[in-house]
């Protein structure tokens, strides 16, 4: 992220949960940027908001508590996206039956690429492994690799050496 994202630029963070990736954007993109977060869980957001004011970055946050499937109402239209990324599946140490599902996911996943800025890039961390992650995995494989490869490049890394289904990550960027 920290070769893509820049001071001023406008990110998002999909799945905030405990905050960390939230707070990294807000260090990225400085006060000049903007990151937009989204969790459909208010301790996620709560938790968040008293992350970011603790390291005084909450002017540079707006947080949603609604699913990333909203953004296209919360993001503002005539900002390009530098970075958004998604870490799917549950919140480590919570409610592991809130998971992140395949039709919400795509939804966010399509108005992003529609407002990426060039170079930008979309960022998801796939877990296959929990109830339900096959089938989002499956449906975010069928959108990725039916994407014109004139318009994005989409790469996928993964460890091929671990037992059981290991997480990996899956990067699409505008051309
Ligand atoms: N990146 C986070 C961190 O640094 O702690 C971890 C994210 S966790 C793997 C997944 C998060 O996605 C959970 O907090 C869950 O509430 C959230 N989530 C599930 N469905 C969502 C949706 N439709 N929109 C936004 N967040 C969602």
């Amino acid at each position: 992220m920290n070769q893509v994202v820049d001071p001023g630029d406008v990110v998002v963070d999909a799945t905030v949960g405990n905050g960390h990736d939230t707070v990294y954007l807000a260090k990225l993109v400085g006060p000049q940027g903007h990151v937009y977060g989204f969790d459909i869980q208010k301790a996620a957001i709560e938790h968040t908001a008293t992350a970011l004011e603790n390291a005084h970055l909450q002017p540079s946050v707006t947080l949603t508590h609604a699913g990333h499937e909203t953004l296209a109402t919360v993001l503002p239209a005539d900002q390009p996206i530098k970075c958004a990324i998604f870490n799917l599946g549950y919140l480590p140490g919570g409610d592991k039956t809130i998971i992140t599902h395949a039709a919400t996911t795509l939804t966010a996943v399509t108005a992003l690429e529609n407002r990426l800025a060039t170079n930008g890039l979309i960022i998801l961390m796939v877990y296959a492994g929990h109830p339900g992650g096959q089938a989002e995995a499956q449906a975010l494989h069928d959108h990725v690799t039916q994407l014109d490869q004139q318009t994005f490049q989409v790469l996928q890394y993964g460890f091929i050496n671990q037992v059981h289904q290991p997480p990996y990550l899956i990067a699409i960027q505008k051309r």
